[in-house]
């Protein structure tokens, strides 16, 4: 019994000098063939009810007086990658230009209230149908969404509701009257008009 004593004292010893080789050392191992030491750790776990119950309950409690250190840590951690985040979805938004549209529409949609939805499919099938341009104009510019009846004057979200226009078609319209707001002629607006109701025809077939 002495001995073992011994043993295990030397042990504690070996591995307060030595922690973190030994850390690294284990984690390696986890690496390497992590199945193999979980089930290891289930075994160990398994063979010593007690220790096991004690061990958790060490932990449990460890934690739960690191529990404001952690959640600390963890609003730093968050507070350090937030720049991080936005670069990646950044990144996302420009490969994916579609999507972005989709989805700063929709979330201004359910802020406003309005009802229907739009996908990145339809954006693109939009994006296509207008040959790229500007659905008023018919120029080749960044496009944005734009609700041909606005949300303000019961408006949806809806497909059938939705053209890519420039920036500059979007501003100058704003919220106003299609019909009264439309300064490129009659004859263009009998076109946009005609275009607009064959897409939504085309999507109801
Ligand atoms: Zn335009």
């Amino acid at each position: 019994m002495r001995d073992r004593d011994e043993y295990n004292r030397r042990r504690r010893e070996r591995y307060a000098e030595n922690s973190d080789r030994m850390r690294l050392y284990a984690r390696e191992q986890y690496r390497k063939n992590p199945e193999r030491q979980k089930q290891a750790t289930k075994k160990w776990l398994a063979d010593n009810p007690d220790k096991a119950a004690l061990y958790l309950e060490q932990r449990y409690r460890k934690n739960r007086a690191n529990r404001d250190e952690y959640n600390e840590r963890q609003r730093l951690w968050r507070q350090r990658n937030t720049g991080r985040q936005r670069e990646y979805l950044k990144r996302y938004d420009a490969k994916n230009p579609e999507k972005q549209l989709a989805s700063t529409h929709t979330y201004r949609a359910k802020t406003k209230g309005s009802s229907g939805f739009l996908g990145g499919d339809d954006i693109k099938a939009l994006r296509a149908y207008w040959d790229g341009c500007c659905a008023y104009c018919g120029e080749s510019k960044t496009l944005t969404i734009e609700h041909v009846v606005n949300f303000d004057r019961g408006g949806t979200s809806n497909l059938g509701n939705i053209v890519l226009a420039c920036r500059s078609c979007n501003l100058r319209k704003r919220g106003g009257d299609l019909l009264e707001w439309w300064p490129y002629g009659r004859d263009k607006l009998d076109v946009f008009m005609t275009r607009r109701a064959l897409f939504i025809t085309r999507g109801l077939l």
